[in-house]
């Protein structure tokens, strides 16, 4: 997808601004210099057009001062944006480092969108024009608080958007390879398992169009079938050890996978599961991708590790129970070979629906074995349930009240059940009919 970087001094709305382009209220915390936020891209529409909105506003390096940090900031962007969205405080105007930070985006040549957020009146509506000085074309006067303009703060930044690559759109029946993101944190062995499975069967370094971020994806031939690995550059690529690699690798794997069908985590397996493990593989299933577990460096792993590895699976990977797992090592190549049924089985889950009539002979037979408990003298049933979509599968129930959360859960177990869905997310909403 598209990718708009919003840039711009703390303070000076670029969250609240976000908020109102990703339509909500919560998440986007306020600048705080030297924090890097876990997550620091979000999805957004507009007008059918779906793009993804990055917030520099995490990253701010506080060794080095203000201006420099911006600087950073606003190069960063560059380097990764389609459209760049520079937001400037049109009640304080264009300040020395609004200036510098022009520089840097007019040498980039990328397209800039102007936003002179705070006019939240007439009186700060006519200070936005002085922002004219900065030489950047029309400053578009807009209130992220109350979100004045921000439809035509939207459709300027859509008007600059490069076309979409129909490809890539998320939930489209799938042509072509099927596309897969190894990820995981640095060091458990992706570049190793990619060199590992490209090395006899490397077919062709593919540059995706329309993206200035040139990810590059590899097609590599496994079980007599073609995939596309997905930005494999940014797993060769070493990073840079500076502040900003921490930024750069999340929001290069969270593109990764939006880019992808399937999603293989790395995690490795002769160390304790970390933080940074589960956060990705919480990424993969709130993006709503097929998941394959696989444990790395098998070769290390003794019957002690084997011992705690499993507790460990046990305790801290439960909301990815479902998803396929092999135990492999890249370096020797043990059972590298059995990926490929995992994949195949957690996409063929990822897309598989379950007929109407079938689901709703369950439900009456879940219902009547086991019934909502009784809440404040009623007894919410499910009366209607269908699969509303596929890759991932979301199920909507129709219900004549609440479900309590544990009965979701129930449900969704039970689903999986019955229906399977090995290494694929499933959602479960209600819709309450009175
Ligand atoms: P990446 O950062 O995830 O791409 O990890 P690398 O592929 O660069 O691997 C990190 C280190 O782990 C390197 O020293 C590899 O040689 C080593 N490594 C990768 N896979 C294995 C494995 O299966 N077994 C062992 N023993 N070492 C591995």
């Amino acid at each position: 997808l598209p990718l708009v970087a919003v840039v711009g001094r703390p303070n000076v709305g670029k969250s609240t601004l976000v908020n109102r382009i990703i339509g909500r209220r919560e998440a986007v915390v306020e600048d705080v210099p030297g924090v890097t936020r876990d997550r620091v891209s979000y999805p957004a529409s507009w007008n059918g057009r779906e793009f993804t909105v990055v917030d520099t506003g995490g990253w701010l390096p506080e060794s080095r001062g203000l201006a420099a940090a911006i600087a950073e900031q606003a190069k960063l962007a560059v380097e990764l944006a389609d459209v760049v969205l520079f937001v400037v405080d049109a009640t304080v105007g264009a300040t020395d480092v609004d200036e510098a930070v022009v520089e840097i985006l007019r040498r980039s040549k990328k397209p800039v969108v102007l936003a002179a957020n705070k006019a939240d009146d007439p009186r700060a509506e006519l200070e936005a024009t002085a922002l004219w000085s900065l030489g950047i074309g029309e400053p578009l006067p807009v209130s992220a608080l109350h979100g004045r303009s921000s439809g035509d703060l939207l459709d300027r930044v859509l008007e600059t958007l490069p076309e979409p690559a129909p490809r890539e759109r998320i939930g489209e029946a799938p042509g072509g390879p099927r596309r897969v993101a190894l990820m995981g944190r640095p060091n458990v062995g992706k570049s190793s398992l990619l060199n590992k499975l490209a090395k006899e069967n490397r077919a062709v370094v593919d540059s995706v169009a329309g993206t200035t971020r040139d990810p590059v994806d590899e097609l590599i031939d496994l079980g007599g079938r073609t995939w596309r690995f997905i930005d494999t550059a940014g797993i060769r690529k070493r990073h840079r050890e500076n502040q900003g690699a921490d930024f750069y690798a999340i929001l290069r794997t969270q593109s990764a996978l939006e880019r992808s069908e399937v999603a293989v985590v790395l995690v490795d397996a002769s160390e304790s599961l970390a933080e940074q493990d589960l956060r990705i593989v919480n990424n993969v299933i709130e993006a709503g991708r097929a998941l394959v577990l696989a444990y790395n460096k098998w070769d290390l792993v003794d019957e002690e590790r084997r011992f705690y590895l499993d507790r460990e699976i046990e305790r801290q990977l439960v909301g990815a129970r479902w998803a396929p797992r092999v135990n492999i090592s890249a370096k020797t190549g043990r059972h590298v070979e059995k990926l490929v049924p995992a994949i195949d089985t957690a996409l063929e889950s990822w897309g598989h629906r379950v007929p109407t009539g079938k689901l709703n002979q369950f439900f009456t037979d879940l219902v009547s074995s086991h019934p909502h408990p009784i809440r404040g003298g009623k007894q919410p049933r499910v009366l209607f349930a269908t699969q509303a979509s596929v890759r991932p599968p979301k199920f909507v129930l129709f219900t004549s009240g609440f479900l309590e959360p544990g009965y979701r859960r129930f449900i969704e177990r039970r689903i999986r059940e019955e229906f399977g869905f090995e290494g694929s997310p499933i959602s479960v909403t209600m819709k309450i009919r009175e």
